[in-house]
């Protein structure tokens, strides 16, 4: 298996700088605390959906993978005949 990179993630209009977005959560008696909830693009402004961007790179992994498989089969396939 092929070893995995890590990469940069870039907003869908290029950017590739965000800000942190926290939630606040106040605990009665106990201050408060923050947490942190997202990431916001500095070009255009738009939440990054970390899900979907993880998903995407998975699958764009996997993509990759199987077309070195198809490339496999092809150059097995002209060898035998
Ligand atoms: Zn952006």
């Amino acid at each position: 298996m092929a070893i995995k990179r890590s990469e940069i993630i870039k907003c869908t209009c290029g950017g590739a700088e965000f800000s942190t977005l926290v939630t606040l959560i106040r605990h009665p008696g106990q201050g408060m605390s923050t947490k942190v909830s997202g990431y916001v693009c500095r070009m255009c402004s738009e939440k990054v959906d970390l899900e979907r961007e993880s998903k995407l790179a998975e699958l764009r992994r996997r993509k990759a993978e199987l077309e070195e498989v198809e490339m496999e089969i092809e150059e097995m396939e002209t060898q035998n005949s």
